[in-house]
């Protein structure tokens, strides 16, 4: 457990409400900073990259950007994207960057359902259930290598090749994650999810690591999907869910699918996590810079508050991570909402909301 109890985080704020939840989630670490009487500190540094920066410079971040932050504690995170800026280079340039560059090899997301909140889910048991999606964060679909125009043949006829990369190694450190994982759940299970029926190298590969690493823990429940049913089990069955790995693209389709079961995109909290401690981890909001709200305050800062949560419990802060859990719990079941998740407060309301419940449980 890290004892240090001075933190310096990089802050990225990014683009669109990116910028927006990232000073609510700062909010709520001051407000702890404050009331622990001198018992942690933190320090942050600004970083301003993201889209326009990419419009001055013509880079997402810093040329020397990882070694300006591969020293600090964590790197708190908002989002990337602009509408003049494709995506694919928004998304390369910087969070992807950071992710492989400091070996950020698992990706936590949490699904987590909140009282008060809408969903489309209806289950009987809806404001208990809950899951964590393992993703692996630095190979696999997200490879980076292919190329456009293979064969040379021209407009109307070119090929576009993508590949994907999966090594042993790679998939054994997020399969064992997983089931480290599962071990600190009150059920213990993992499910694992590939598409190996129509991948027939990578994903099979995947499949032997994890019925090989399965057999070093006994006491951990398995079971194998196919992504296509795991979409369906997710809607069906959401209840028999505790632990679930998942390649780079399969696990990021089904967080989205998560959250949207959940209420919304807008409280999905996420850890990019370095496990080795080689190189701090960045934590952030699954949501993108959703542009189509950006500047009105009207965000929901669940998810980047969330995150929050996950990095005060990563510099090993459990007791405040589990209150601002609790106290983001409190302030939607009391009703404080935004426009997402069926309310018409303000970003800055709910986390207002958050902020006062914490006082009180404090
Ligand atoms: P990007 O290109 O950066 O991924 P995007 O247009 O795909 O941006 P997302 O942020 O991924 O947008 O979200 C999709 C939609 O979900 C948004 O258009 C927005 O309406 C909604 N949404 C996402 N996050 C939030 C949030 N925190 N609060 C409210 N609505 C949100
Ligand atoms: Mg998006």
């Amino acid at each position: 457990m890290n004892t240090k109890q001075h933190f310096r985080l990089a802050v990225i704020p990014g683009d669109g409400i990116g910028k927006e939840v990232i000073d609510e989630g700062l909010r709520v670490i001051n407000h702890l900073e404050k009331s622990s009487n001198g018992k942690f500190s933190f320090e942050t540094d600004y970083f301003p990259w993201g889209c326009e920066y990419y419009l001055e410079n013509g880079k997402m971040m810093a040329e020397d950007g990882l070694e300006q932050i591969k020293n600090h504690d964590a790197i708190y995170f908002g989002a990337v994207g602009f509408p003049n800026v494709p995506d694919h280079v928004s998304l390369w340039g910087l969070r992807i960057a950071i992710c492989q560059g400091l070996d950020q090899w698992a990706n936590i997301r949490p699904v987590e359902f909140l009282p008060g909140v809408e969903s489309p889910l209806n289950h009987p048991d809806r404001d208990h259930l809950n899951w964590v999606l393992v993703r692996e964060n630095t190979e696999g679909e997200y490879s980076g290598i292919g190329g456009r125009n293979f064969t040379g043949r021209g407009p109307g006829k070119e090929v576009a090749v993508q590949s994907s990369i999966f090594t042993e190694e790679g998939c054994e450190r997020i399969i064992r994650h997983a089931f480290e994982l599962a071990r600190t759940r009150k059920r213990k299970k993992v499910t694992s999810v590939t598409k190996s029926n129509a991948q027939q190298y990578g994903m099979v590969l995947w499949d032997e690591v994890f019925e090989r690493v399965s057999k070093d823990y006994p006491d951990v429940e398995t079971d194998q999907w196919l992504v296509d049913a795991m979409a369906a089990q997710f809607v069906l069955h959401p209840e028999d869910l505790e632990v679930v790995v998942a390649s780079n693209l399969l696990a990021d389709i089904l967080s989205d699918l998560g959250s949207a079961l959940a209420g919304s995109l807008g409280i999905a909290a996420s850890a990019n996590l370095n496990p080795d401690r080689k190189y701090p981890s960045m934590f952030e909001s699954v949501h993108g810079s959703a542009p189509d709200i950006a500047g009105q305050g009207i965000a929901n800062p669940i998810g980047a508050i969330g995150s929050a949560a996950l990095m005060l419990e990563n510099l090993g802060l459990q007791n405040e991570a589990e209150l601002i859990n609790k106290a983001i719990r409190e302030t939607t079941k009391e009703g404080l909402l935004t426009a997402d998740i069926g309310g018409k407060n303000s970003t800055k309301e709910v986390t207002d909301g958050i902020i006062s419940h914490l006082s009180k449980i404090h």
